[in-house]
């Protein structure tokens, strides 16, 4: 493990185009459960997958409700981003992250000090909510409050229609340019690193063979196993918050 973890680390030394994904693995240190994993919210809780559902949240005002009381408790609010994060922002203090592509919805990695420009969230962000009649985005916050203040479904202050978190749900379709440019980024890379993934949500997986056909050298950091474990140059699997720093490096001390 020490040597791979040497070699990998020696790879991401030499590239100039590091291409990042990452997936919930990287925010369980964080305190935000992994909805998939052993341990998730969903296998532990199969209704809280209604809540995520697009078909029940538009239909049924309940779902709704209780969707806005989950994103009051959401244990996001209270995340601070970890060593896992900083290795990232580290990458990019020594110009080597051209892009992140992140299937979380935390906005950890923009807290922790990433470009936000570099972040690719192809599964939105919960941090905005987003009125699904007009379109209009705002604050998350601002929502909250008035949930807070006593409204159990707030409705958009501008048509009236249903408000949710701009994130993509179950049955919601991905945004198209935000995946081509994930897709574009990643044939771009000279090593791809796919952090906290199970590497089963389509089409984002496809990131890593796109990666790899077009010359990229691929690092798997997960804690289970990926089906992409086999195609991939180095699989370390553990903590990713131990991990992760080991292989960004560190940057040079100015002189
Ligand atoms: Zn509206």
């Amino acid at each position: 493990m020490k040597a791979l973890i040497k070699e990998a680390g020696g790879w991401i030394d030499a590239a100039k185009r590091v291409v990042v994904l990452t997936g919930a693995g990287i925010s369980t240190d964080s305190g935000i459960p992994d909805f998939r994993g052993p341990q998730g919210v969903w296998t532990r809780n199969p209704k809280a997958e209604k809540l995520s559902d697009i078909r029940y949240y538009m239909t049924d005002p309940e779902v709704r409700r209780l969707a806005w009381q989950s994103r009051l408790d959401h244990t996001a609010w209270s995340a601070k981003p970890n060593a896992g994060h900083e290795a990232l922002v580290n990458l990019e203090r020594r110009n080597k992250l051209h892009a992140l592509i992140t299937q979380n919805i935390d906005e950890l990695h923009q807290l922790a000090g990433n470009s936000p420009e570099r972040v690719i969230e192809v599964h939105g962000t919960m941090r905005k909510a987003i009125c699904m009649g007009c379109g209009l985005l705002g604050p998350m916050q601002e929502t909250l409050d008035r949930v807070r203040a006593g409204e159990e479904d707030p409705p958009c202050r501008t048509c009236g229609g249903i408000l949710k978190s701009a994130t993509i749900s179950f049955g919601q379709a991905l945004v198209p340019e935000v995946i081509e440019r994930a897709m574009r980024v990643a044939g771009q890379a000279d090593v791809f690193l796919a952090i906290g993934s199970s590497l089963q949500v389509y089409p984002v997986a496809g990131a890593v063979p796109a990666a790899q056909s077009a010359g990229a050298r691929i690092i798997i950091l997960n804690a289970q196993e990926t089906p992409f474990d086999d195609i991939a140059d180095a699989v370390l699997q553990g903590s990713i918050s131990e991990l992760l720093p080991q292989i960004c490096g560190t940057v040079a001390p100015a002189n």
